[in-house]
């Protein structure tokens, strides 16, 4: 028997196309650039990878295109153990692409969403069964909004927790908020909900998190926080998606919010620690050596 938590994401899938070059080209230019990576990437699957470094067991809904993006992206998620049969390979799109340049001074990003716009309510349905036998859904906002509002409605009426990233952020219907029991923003993310008139009633939903700062959230009516680590960052790409994916497999895993939040907190530090969004994130025992 199956005794690992449960952990079902629907959400984004991108291959990460990074440039770095000492020069921005302006507007008409060409310069010759200097190194070329490609490095698996997507809110949705950063968090699904993270989640199950975490132990859970992850099932994954999205899509990929009908290029060589897709099969490396899916066989990337297999091998870090996600269950894959919710991922369909759309004929006709290409898979989401993040054309990154960066220079020592700047960094500029295009992110052509492809097949992951085409993660629709119908697609969803499909797999209806993975999120009902979830112990926790996790999203994020690089799928529809009709989807985001199919997918909360669907686990609210089984009793299926949603934990929302709200990023990139977008406002969010009211039966969203009302669907979802968590909502993760970083300060930026929740500087643009205050604006929201229904942003009094979803206080008890709000873990912000704050950088270095670490964490804050409400516990019965209280403001609480959890402090940063200090730890010797490298890259902070990534950061929160460690948070997301680890919060979500601690509380499948049945942990209190607030033991919940201390593995995620710690996670998210360890994950900054190292090179890569999925590369640097950690497994549950390194992150019970580093509280050790
Ligand atoms: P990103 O977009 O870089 O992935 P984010 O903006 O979504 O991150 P942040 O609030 O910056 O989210 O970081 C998420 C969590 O990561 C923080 O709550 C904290 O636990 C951890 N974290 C981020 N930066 C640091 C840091 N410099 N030192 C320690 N922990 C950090």
């Amino acid at each position: 028997m199956n005794t690992k938590p449960n952990v079902c994401i629907v959400g984004s899938i991108n291959m990460d196309l990074t440039v770095i070059t000492d020069k921005m080209p302006m507007q008409g230019e060409t310069v010759l650039g200097d190194k070329f990576f490609t490095s698996p990437g997507g809110k949705g699957a950063n968090q699904a990878v993270a989640a199950a470094r975490m132990g859970a067991n992850v099932n994954f809904i999205g899509a990929v295109g009908d290029d060589s993006f897709g099969p490396t992206l899916r066989q990337n998620l297999a091998n870090e153990g996600v269950e894959t049969k919710g991922i369909e390979t759309m004929s006709d799109e290409a898979t989401g692409t993040a054309t990154i340049i960066l220079s020592e001074s700047d960094n500029r990003i295009i992110v052509a969403p492809g097949a992951n716009n085409r993660v629709t309510p119908e697609l969803v349905m499909q797999h209806s069964d993975l999120i009902k036998n979830s112990d926790v859904v996790l999203l994020q906002l690089e799928i529809p909004m009709e989807t985001i509002m199919a997918v909360t409605e669907l686990a609210e009426a089984n009793k299926v927790p949603v934990i929302l990233n709200p990023a990139p952020f977008q406002p969010l219907p009211e039966e969203v908020l009302k669907n979802t029991a968590y909502l993760t923003p970083n300060e930026i993310e929740l500087a643009s909900m205050k604006e929201d008139p229904l942003f009094e009633s979803i206080q008890e939903k709000l873990i912000v998190t704050r950088g270095d700062k670490g964490i804050s959230f409400a516990e019965n009516g209280a403001e609480r926080e959890i402090s940063g680590h200090s730890v010797q960052v490298t890259d902070t790409t990534g950061a929160g998606d460690t948070f997301n994916g680890a919060l979500a497999a601690e509380l499948a895993g049945g942990a209190e919010l607030s033991d919940a939040l201390v593995m995620a907190n710690a996670a998210a530090a360890l994950s900054v620690s190292k090179t890569g969004a999925q590369g640097g994130m950690p497994t549950k025992q390194d992150i019970q050596e580093f509280l050790r």
